[in-house]
């Protein structure tokens, strides 16, 4: 039995500014309108149930209001230097110089601020705030970057 959770139905997203260095359009800083979605696979429970929909809306909640209204840069980057002083983000990327206030930043542990890795890193963000038993055999978690366009990632339990 699978379950879906859709993010742009639930309301559950996040506004939120990034760039990709090097890349020819998407270099430059700019934002979307991000949603997280669920699938889930596994057996109905004696409670009728494979999960609770109350707990998944929570978890992806979670994720949303972490990077809802911030700007996201990739901490793990080689393209990109962030030295944070002061109270400010200052960012390097390739040519270009960039400085924020530290309270409208989030730095990621990624590389790239892709939908991708945003995927990913949404996955285990929300597998770290559930209890999967045994009974659960695959979460898959999306990230729309507006309507039309997602990155999936998934992992076998
Ligand atoms: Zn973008």
């Amino acid at each position: 039995m699978k379950l879906k959770l859709d993010g742009w139905k639930l309301g559950i997203g996040f506004s939120a500014c990034h760039f990709l260095p090097g890349h020819d359009k998407c270099n430059r800083l700019h934002g979307h309108n991000y949603t997280i979605h669920i699938h889930l696979t596994g057996e109905v429970d004696d409670s009728g149930m494979v999960y609770d929909f109350v707990k998944l809306k929570k978890a992806m909640k979670v994720v949303a209001d972490e990077l809802d209204h911030c700007i996201l840069m990739p901490g793990k980057s080689d393209k990109v230097t962030i030295i944070v002083e002061n109270y400010q983000v200052n960012v390097t990327a390739l040519d270009k110089k960039y400085s924020f206030p530290e309270c409208d930043v989030t730095i990621l542990d990624l590389d790239k601020i892709s939908a991708e890795k945003l995927a990913e890193y949404t996955l285990e963000k929300i597998i770290g705030q559930l209890e999967l038993g045994s009974k659960i055999t695959k979460i898959k978690v999306g990230i729309d970057e507006g309507i039309g366009q997602g990155a999936w990632a998934s992992r076998d339990l």
